[in-house]
């Protein structure tokens, strides 16, 4: 990315993966960028979660010079297995290198705080009350998170609705016969279920299911979950471990009402929340940097059309995330044999069409733009950026 001739400079609030990843960007553009987050390195990095990352993620992150500093700590999946169980019904995706890579947030984090720390664009402020007041030429990007108070100081509405699904996450142990480079999607009628390789047997579960029954699993003894668990998994799989306490968090569709205000954009979690089916949550987060560091590399563009700009472009791809991941657990949590019969349908067309599952591939990997997408996954991954 070319470097910024003005020097501009901006304040990210919010140090989460969205935050530094945007102020890396920002600051590889030539800005100068303060990175604030109220907590300090040590607790932003301890957050157990794994991410699914798509081909748009990998490329940002390699557009970015970041990529071969990660690259050891992402697990390629080269298999995609999808199961309905309602309708009894299964296909695959198979990519040769990758349908995606899993990776641990305390890896991904520290990298990220890493990179920030050595990029001499970066300043650092964690662990510490804010002190930093915003100048009117300066661009303010808010990646605080859904819960985020600044979006609330700026009057921006905040709109959904939470979900009666919560999803529990656990790191599970499986046994040596399960294949380490396949992820699995199930589709149970109480929710999706995603089993996420980490490597050496190391997996990720991602298990939606009504919030009460989330919060009786994470109560369970460790072999009472083990249980539970295998009987909702597929005969191929089978967990014998667990490597930590089993959480859940609540699942909210939310969206903000506007993308931004003045010289302040809001960017990740703060502007919009989805369902983690289909992994498309951080995705669709570095794909708001993703557009925010092409403005800021813009030359021609100064700060106030920086933030009208990025607002129209990220519409459409928030829209079309969010309807769509609603529009799959509606037509997957249930037992309606109408739908039923619908689900079989498109399972077996998926099965019988390769063009169709490379563009379902392609919209979950680059957002509605994607389904235009007609090219194979090798020119995808050479396309110019
Ligand atoms: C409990 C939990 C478990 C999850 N597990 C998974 C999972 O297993 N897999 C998955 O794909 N996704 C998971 N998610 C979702 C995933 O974490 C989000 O998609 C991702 O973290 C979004 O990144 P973000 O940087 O936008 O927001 P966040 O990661 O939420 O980061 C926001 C940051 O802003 C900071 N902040 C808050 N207030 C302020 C302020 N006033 N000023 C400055 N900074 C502030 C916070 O300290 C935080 O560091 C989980 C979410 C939760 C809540």
């Amino acid at each position: 990315m070319s470097a910024h001739p003005a020097n501009y400079s901006a304040i990210v609030r919010g140090a989460g993966p969205t935050g530094s990843l945007a102020a890396l960007a920002m600051a590889r553009a030539g800005w100068q960028v303060t990175l604030y987050d109220p907590s300090d390195a040590a607790a932003l990095v301890g957050r157990r979660r794994a991410y699914a990352l798509t081909h748009s993620s990998c490329k940002l992150l390699q557009r970015l010079d970041l990529w071969d500093a990660m690259a050891p700590h992402c697990h390629p999946f080269d298999r995609l297995e999808l199961r309905d169980l309602g309708s009894r019904s299964q296909t695959a995706f198979a990519v040769p290198d990758a349908v995606g890579w899993i990776v641990e947030h305390q890896a991904l984090q520290k990298e990220l705080l890493e990179a920030c720390n050595h990029h001499p664009g970066v300043q650092l402020s964690l662990g510490q009350e804010a002190s930093i007041a915003p100048d009117r030429d300066q661009l303010t990007v808010i990646a605080e998170g859904g819960r985020s108070p600044s979006r609330l100081d700026l009057g921006i509405g905040f709109s959904g609705f939470r979900y009666r699904q919560g999803c529990l996450t656990a790191l599970v142990q499986l046994d040596r016969h399960c294949s380490p480079t396949t992820a699995w999607e199930l589709f149970c009628p109480e929710g999706p279920l995603a089993v996420l390789p980490l490597g050496e047997g190391r997996t990720q579960v991602v298990w939606s299911a009504p919030q009460q029954r989330c919060e009786q699993r994470t109560n369970l003894s460790d072999e009472a979950f083990l249980e539970q668990l295998n009987t909702a998994l597929p005969s191929e799989v089978n967990a014998i471990g667990l490597h930590d306490q089993p959480a859940w968090f609540p699942v909210e569709w939310r969206i903000a009402s506007r993308l931004g205000r003045g010289n302040t954009l809001l960017c990740g979690e703060s502007a919009h929340r989805c369902h983690p089916v289909g992994g498309q949550g951080l995705n669709l987060c570095w794909r708001d940097v993703e557009t925010l560091a092409r403005l800021a590399s813009d030359p021609h563009c100064d700060v106030r059309s920086l933030v009208r700009r990025y607002s129209r472009r990220r519409w459409l791809d928030l829209l079309g995330v969010l309807l769509a991941t609603d529009f799959l657990v509606r037509l997957f949590s249930n037992r309606n044999r109408l739908l039923l019969i619908l689900r079989r349908l498109a399972i077996s067309l998926l099965n019988y069409s390769a063009p169709l599952r490379r563009r379902s591939l392609n919209l979950a990997t680059y957002g509605p733009k994607g389904i235009l997408l007609t090219t194979g996954w090798q020119q995808l991954n050479n396309q110019p950026s």
